[in-house]
């Protein structure tokens, strides 16, 4: 029994847990009660459970040999020879540095937003998939992103939960006596001091900074205490910890970093250490430090949006850099700011500007699409006598997003390894149509009853009465064609475009005979009150007497909603104003569960769309009509394609009720888009044009 209890707890405290799914569901069979009011958290749910009690439950379920074959598995795939070491070379510590302000893993650990977040947590995944040695560096956010509450009025409210690393699967980070390592990185007039907590992600480890200590003052302690929260003062703060500190902790653990990547502009004040650092050690010029460390960079930028990008005025840029950049640096403060200087010297130089910065210290640079190289080669317009911006489309970490039921079939089919190996879609014919259709069936069962059990609790905690909860059994029907749409409420994502003719969209969902229904979830950023108009929108015609129960909103979309979602859609729709997604992955979720995906052709989808694969919706991309005019093209083409095309092949069923050409198309669409559009792609992209090829 005892040994049971270690393995287990030694399998919570790896991350790796969140992608097996064989893990997951022995965690929720302890007991669902308490995985779930853990919020799927295996440490909170093994400390909090009373000790006897844990063991009578091993014992009376006969757990036992489940915990030992998980752990075999566990075992098993922390010791195999990885792809890295086999083609490259064996290294035992970190030798690529990964920044980034935001790191998505699972739903516990609430240190991400969105996609950004979503991207780095898939990035650490494949990287331990892959065996590539690579740190992450981000903040321990003490509350993290909101949580979500749209009010009685359909209107967005923000909650901040706290997070207890005590009781997360993450450890402080502490030194040969066991007392906690820290850092410290200068601020004007005093030091920043940070803790560090690790979370192990398979064989990668994810450092995360924390300024919640005695040794800073009761304000100085909550400058990582939220993401994306605060003024820009707060922000500079932030980035300051995570680039400058982030930094000195590589240093400090001794790792002989190579290659630096900065996911995003926010850790770009890390060039300015890293400078520091060289003209410490090679006892060079400012300049010359610079050029050492310009090869070993690496940039990556994910909006094609001016005004997505962090800028600071020059007042609070030298507040906070001037005693760095003349005590710690030894130059003029005004060095400093001109790597970030929009005007490089020009008149009226007052903004810095972190993916200047970045630029002006990155030899790589790449947008996380085709099209998006191409919008940001013409956006920064780089000189020729540079290494000009390239791409490396974003990917997902497939086996973190398909259902138990996925994971099962193609467990059956295939072998468990499937999830290593990137060619296996090509064998997806040997599963015959009944068995994809089969799936398909218990994947949107699965999402009818979270959707119901998530509406319940909120009509519980808004005092329903007991009559009112029974007509959650009519929210959502496994018949009909379910399509999603869920992500960021960001105005040029136009997640109202749908509604735009509202008697069209109410035929659509009323026909009896083939029905189709919607399921929307997203959040708007605190500030931004386009974005919450439009979440407003949406909750009001969810309650529209035609379309209720048809048209359904989530609240506080996050990983685990997210997962519900893109196991359970049929069809995944997403329609932004083009070329403003840079990427966009959610679509990407789908595929390995058997989803379609029906967009723009922006992003990822751009490269990724061919008849037979999905559809697309068509726009039009001339600056001289109006976007109005624009938006209601789009909107035309998501009806006409739905009627025409989309709503009749999923209803055009054979005479054992599969939709025959249907299934050929989901079986098109992970034949040719599963093996690529995945990290496991991705992360060796970076590995063979940018890490392995630093100076
Ligand atoms: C995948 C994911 C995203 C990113 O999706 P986009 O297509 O880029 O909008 C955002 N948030 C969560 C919770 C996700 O799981």
């Amino acid at each position: 029994m005892e040994n049971l209890l270690l393995k287990l707890k030694e399998i919570a405290y790896n991350l790796s847990w969140s992608w097996s799914k064989e893990t997951v569901e022995l965690f929720n069979d302890i007991n669902p009660d308490f995985w779930n009011w853990s919020q799927h958290n295996p440490v909170m749910v093994l400390n909090e459970i009373n000790p006897n009690y844990l063991e009578f439950i091993l014992e009376k379920k006969n757990l036992g040999s489940r915990i030992n074959s998980i752990y075999a598995d566990y075992q098993n795939y922390m010791n195999k020879t990885t792809f890295f070491e086999e083609k490259y070379f064996k290294s035992k510590d970190p030798i690529i540095a990964y920044f980034s302000a935001e790191f998505g893993i699972t739903e516990c650990l609430k240190t991400y937003s969105g996609g950004l977040g979503v991207l780095s947590g898939d990035h650490m995944k494949s990287s331990s998939d892959l065996g590539i040695p690579l740190a992450g560096i981000g903040l321990a956010y003490n509350y993290g992103y909101f949580t979500q509450l749209i009010n009685q009025n359909g209107w967005q409210t923000e909650n901040y939960e706290l997070n207890d690393f005590k009781n997360l699967p993450i450890y402080l980070l502490r030194d040969e006596n066991y007392i906690p390592l820290k850092i410290s990185v200068n601020f004007p007039g005093r030091d920043i001091y940070c803790q560090v907590w690790v979370a192990k992600i398979g064989r990668v480890k994810l450092y995360l900074l924390d300024t919640f200590i005695p040794e800073n003052s009761v304000t100085d302690r909550r400058i990582t205490d939220i993401l994306y929260g605060g003024d820009n003062e707060s922000r500079i703060r932030q980035e300051i910890i995570l680039g400058i500190g982030g930094c000195r902790l590589m240093k400090k653990l001794g790792f002989d970093i190579k290659a630096y990547h900065l996911n995003e502009g926010h850790s770009a004040f890390l060039c300015f250490e890293r400078i520091r650092e060289k003209m410490i050690s090679e006892k060079v010029s400012y300049e010359e430090a610079k050029n050492l460390c310009y090869y070993s960079n690496i940039f990556t930028t994910h909006t094609p949006v001016p005004a997505g990008i962090d800028i600071f005025s020059k007042d609070l840029f030298m507040k906070y850099f001037t005693e760095y950049a003349e005590k710690e640096v030894g130059v003029s403060p005004d060095v400093l700011f001109n790597e970030g200087d929009l005007n490089k010297g020009q008149a009226d130089n007052d903004k810095f500007n972190m993916a200047f910065l970045a630029i002006n210290n990155s030899n790589f640079i790449n947008g996380v699409s085709k099209l998006h190289g191409e919008v940001s080669r013409k956006m920064w317009k780089l000189p020729d006598t540079r290494s000009q911006i390239d791409h490396i489309t974003n990917g997902v970490h497939i086996p973190s997003y398909v259902s138990l039921n996925t994971s099962k079939l193609y467990n059956a089919y295939f072998t468990p390894d499937w999830k290593y190996d990137y060619n296996i879609w090509d064998r997806i014919d040997e599963i015959p149509d009944e068995e994809i259709w089969a799936l398909r069936l218990l994947n949107k069962y699965q999402l009818m009853k979270f959707c119901r059990e998530r509406i319940t609790e909120k009509w519980i905690s808004m005092g329903a009465t007991k009559e009112k909860l029974k007509d959650a059994e009519y929210i959502l029907k496994s018949e009909a064609l379910t399509v999603g749409f869920a992500r960021r409420f960001a105005t040029y994502k136009r997640g109202n475009l749908v509604f735009t003719d509202i008697e069209r969209l109410k035929r659509l969902v009323n026909n009896s005979e083939r029905p189709v229904q919607f399921v929307f979830s997203g959040k708007a950023h605190p500030k931004d009150e386009g974005g919450k108009n439009l979440i407003s929108q949406i909750v009001s015609y969810t309650k529209d007497a035609d379309l209720k129960n048809k048209v359904i909103f989530l609240d506080n979309y996050d990983i685990n909603v997210a997962r519900h979602l893109v196991e359970g859609c049929d069809l995944w729709l997403n329609n932004p104003r083009r070329p403003q997604e840079a990427s966009g992955t959610s679509g990407m979720k789908i595929i390995a569960n058997g989803g379609l995906n029906f967009s723009i052709l922006d992003g990822w989808w751009d490269e990724a769309y061919a008849p037979g694969n999905g559809w697309k919706i068509s726009s039009i991309m001339d600056d001289n009509i109006p976007v109005e005019q624009k938006d209601l093209f789009a909107s035309e083409s998501i009806y006409d394609t739905l009627e025409n095309e989309i709503i009749p092949l999923f209803f055009k069923r054979n005479k054992n009720g599969v939709p025959v050409e249907w299934v050929k198309m989901i079986k098109n669409s992970i034949k040719t888009l599963a093996g690529t559009f995945n990290t496991g792609r991705m992360v060796k992209d970076y590995c063979e044009k940018f890490y392995l090829n630093v100076k």
